[in-house]
């Protein structure tokens, strides 16, 4: 009687086993790529070659992409290059752990605890890979045009980035021998048309966001040629984030997500809601996060991305990382922009900045308020006064600041 029992125990043991072993071995088969297939196809590969041929290539991206929106959304990865794709993997590895501590250590929504790091210089409970920065493995693109080269551009030379040639690089839509003489092959000319559209704007971006990747370096930040980017703050702002984490930070110029008509998703939305950085403000991007939006960004594909959903390119980037990626923007009052009262930043405050901005010529007491070291005349957008507070010692300062 207990031999018996002891073999039927054993009889059982074993198809319990097998029983298991054959649903392991059937498992993979039932699961899907749920989180690939819901996004809208990247655009095809294009190439640009000659560069000088850049807008009627948009017209063909715009052309060959639109329709094919829903079409095997899974084959993503095919056509992204090779080399990135390689890069890409291992940046996700390493950001797949980093977002494993951040939700093991925090309950926070992503906003709450970056708001602690921006006003109080309180680290964010998520760092886990706090690096030491410096500028040379930032990547600051500079948006210009033309008939900035001699007026804005030229004060951003005389100030900060003077400080971070580097780092630094200028991108504009004409060949200007001064500029070429000055800065070399840190000017990039995009051959995008010269006007602000948001074609030509996306086109814009659409080459710096190439250029930072083939660069290697660890940030890529975007300003334009009407931000004033302190260096210290935002390297101190960047070192609390590892690159290869996904970090989006900047500052929205809406108190709102915005909504975005794309593609029928699998539960029946058309529309995707999510925050951006304004571009005038600037804002940066790890690398880390900057590999993984390739498939929409790369190559020329931020240009259809941002054709698909009709808007400009700092919304487009807010597009493909919110919407599609479904990462957070971390909102940083930090950046600024002239969209927002500037005359409200003061005295001390005014240098604790990342960014700052001057309103144009239709509103140019719009800007920062400080201690004069240059009357509002001699510098009405303030930069120079800033400058000077910053860095003393610079030739042009007034000597009495020297201590
Ligand atoms: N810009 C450009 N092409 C143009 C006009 C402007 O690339 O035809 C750039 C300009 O150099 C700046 C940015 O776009 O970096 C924003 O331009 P602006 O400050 O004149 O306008 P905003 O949008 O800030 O009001
Ligand atoms: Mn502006």
């Amino acid at each position: 009687m207990s031999f018996s029992c002891i073999r039927l125990s054993k009889i059982c043991f074993l198809l319990s086993v097998i029983v298991c072993a054959v649903l392991l071995l059937l498992l993979p088969k039932f699961q899907t790529s749920w989180r690939f297939r819901s996004y809208p196809q990247p655009s095809p590969l294009i190439v640009f070659n000659d560069s000088s041929k850049r807008d009627v290539q948009l017209q063909q991206v715009e052309s060959s992409s639109v329709d094919n929106l829903d079409e095997e959304a899974n084959n993503i990865m095919p056509l992204v290059k090779a080399g990135l794709l390689e890069e890409w993997s291992s940046y996700s590895k390493d950001t797949e752990r980093s977002n494993l501590k951040a939700d093991v250590n925090t309950n926070a929504r992503p906003n709450d605890h970056v708001h602690n790091v921006w006003t109080d210089h309180v680290e964010p409970p998520e760092i886990s890979g706090k690096e030491r920065l410096e500028l040379k493995d930032l990547f600051i693109a500079v948006k210009t045009t033309r008939k900035y080269h001699k007026t804005r551009l030229n004060l951003l030379f005389q100030t900060w980035i003077s400080k971070a040639k580097g780092p630094t690089f200028i991108f504009t839509d004409w060949e200007d021998q001064e500029l070429r003489l000055r800065a070399g092959d840190h000017v990039i000319n995009t051959n995008c048309s010269a006007v602000h559209t948001r074609q030509a704007l996306c086109c814009k971006m659409s080459v710096e966001y190439d250029k930072f990747l083939e660069s290697g370096q660890k940030w890529f930040c975007h300003v334009d040629d009407d931000n004033y980017v302190n260096l210290q703050n935002l390297l101190r702002l960047l070192s609390a984030f590892s690159h290869s984490q996904d970090v989006y930070v900047g500052r929205p110029s809406l108190d709102h997500p915005i909504e975005a008509a794309d593609h029928v998703r699998n539960d029946g939305s058309t529309t995707t809601k999510f925050w951006f950085a304004t571009g005038g403000a600037g804002f940066c991007i790890s690398r880390g996060l900057a590999l993984k939006m390739s498939p929409w960004a790369s190559l020329g594909s931020f240009i259809s991305t941002a054709e698909r959903i009709r808007l400009p390119d700092d919304c487009t980037i807010g597009y493909i990382i919110e919407g599609l990626l479904e990462v957070k923007l971390r909102h940083s009052p930090l950046f600024h922009s002239h969209l927002e009262n500037l005359q409200q930043l003061r005295g001390e405050t005014v240098l604790k900045q990342v960014t700052l901005s001057y309103g144009g010529p239709e509103n140019k007491h719009n800007v920062v308020s400080l201690a004069e070291v240059f009357s509002v005349q001699q510098d009405p957008t303030r930069f120079k006064s800033v400058h000077c507070l910053l860095y003393p010692d610079t030739a042009w300062c007034p000597t009495l600041m020297v201590n």
